[in-house]
């Protein structure tokens, strides 16, 4: 291995970023613990000390166990970059596949190595968080039998969509000249627009049931919500989100007349009418500030520059060597190029998390604003509290944590903006 400039780039991002998230991380728990015992004054009323210290360690507990992710996330990814983990697999995978079935096999099977051992390293996590930490706060409701077959189908599905999405890239890759990038943004945004189409009616159906909404008398309260607001929805479905996690939700998914509004089970049973409509207004918030569409528009704005920047570093022997790779000689470097550029982005993305997180939160509070002017802002607020303590949401964060990583503003601003727009 030898040291380059991409290699010390690399290095320090990876380094600054690590030191960044342990400061953040220690930050909230500290904070966590010390307002562990008294409930905040404007929670009093509404949040029982006991509700107030189960949110507090669940925080913790998952604070505790995201340090040890992180470390062990920093270690792979310097294993499969600088210590020479994917120019390992490259050469096995090259040696035994190149010559016999060609080029394409050969990096399909390198994308698809990468991806298994990826999965493979993170099952011990997932099964820990969610037969643990999940299990011990009494969120869990997931089997083993539901966790192997979701795995299977998630493979299943992987192969499904992302290999012929690959093959598609990676041709686009080795046949359309220097300009490939642009051809690959187009395929990419295609794809990602289709996604939006077939998700609801044919992937998510493949993990829960979805029913029509049943109770009459919500179904017209939420009909004449939609129809204020002026929006159009291809149905009103209520999920059996019950049937893994007790954490709420609700949702909508699809494009333009396909979409549907999607209720978890868990919400409904939670929740009054009132309150319902008061979470769907919020929903229809951000449909009416069109925050959904900035949110793609900036995705496909984001994807393109990132694309740029691949197409011109693909094109580098220093960008292969310098993140642990030797380049191949006889066979494209495309593959190689798509996975090196995946494990050394996020160290530097990673920068502008907080810069995201600032707009999501704004956005909330215009969702909330809209709710107030459309349903109950009590409702709403009366809603929040309860989601709140379902799922177990710390009342008192970081504030320095909360501007980095928050994408939804902490329960005391929203509700102290509800209270404003409300009076
Ligand atoms: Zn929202």
């Amino acid at each position: 291995m030898s040291t380059t400039p991409v290699t010390l780039t690399f290095a320090a991002a990876l380094l600054l970023s690590l030191l960044l998230k342990f400061w953040l991380a220690t930050r909230q728990m500290r904070h966590v613990a010390t307002h562990r015992d008294r409930v905040p004054a404007a929670f009093a009323s509404a949040v029982t000390p006991e509700a107030h210290r189960r949110a507090a360690d669940y925080t913790l507990a998952k604070g505790r166990f995201g340090l040890l992710t992180t470390a062990v996330g920093s270690a792979v990814l310097l294993g499969w970059t600088l210590l020479g983990g994917l120019d390992a697999l490259n050469q096995v995978l090259l040696g035994a596949l190149q010559p016999r079935f060609g080029d394409m096999a050969y990096q399909l099977a390198l994308l698809a190595g990468f991806a298994l051992i990826g999965s493979a390293l993170d099952l011990p996590f997932e099964l820990y968080a969610t037969f643990r930490i999940e299990q011990r706060y009494g969120f869990n409701r997931m089997t083993p039998r539901i966790f192997i077959t979701d795995l299977l189908k998630n493979l299943a599905v992987g192969a499904l969509i992302g290999l012929p999405l690959a093959a598609l890239i990676l041709w686009i890759m080795g046949a359309a000249g220097s300009l490939w990038w642009l051809w690959a943004w187009g395929a990419w945004m295609a794809f990602n627009l289709l996604l939006l189409v077939l998700y609801p009616t044919l992937i998510a159906p493949l993990f829960n049931k979805f029913e029509p909404l049943a109770d009459a008398a919500l179904k017209e309260r939420v009909q004449a919500l939609m129809q204020r607001c002026g929006f159009a929805a291809k149905g009103l479905f209520v999920m059996d989100g019950s049937r893994r996690s007790a954490h709420a939700n609700a949702y909508f998914t699809g494009l333009g007349a396909a979409k549907r509004v999607v209720f978890f089970d868990t919400l409904l049973q939670r929740l009054s009418p009132g309150e319902v409509e008061a979470v769907l207004a919020h929903e229809l918030g951000h449909f009416s500030h069109r925050h959904v569409q900035k949110r793609i528009a900036g995705i496909f704005a984001f994807s393109l520059v990132g694309l740029a920047l691949l197409g011109w570093m693909s094109g580098q022997s220093s960008f292969y060597e310098g993140l642990g790779v030797v380049p191949n000689l006889g066979a494209p470097n495309d593959a190689l190029a798509l996975l090196l550029f995946m494990l050394a982005l996020p160290p530097f993305t990673f920068f502008i998390a907080p810069l995201m997180a600032n707009l999501s939160r704004r956005h909330e509070f215009e969702a909330d604003a809209y709710a107030c002017a459309q349903a109950s802002g009590q409702d709403l607020a009366n809603a929040l509290l309860k989601l709140h303590e379902d799922n177990a949401t710390t009342l008192t964060p970081d504030p320095v944590y909360v501007r980095f990583y928050y994408s939804h503003p902490p329960a005391s601003e929203r509700l102290a903006a509800l209270a404003e727009s409300t009076r």
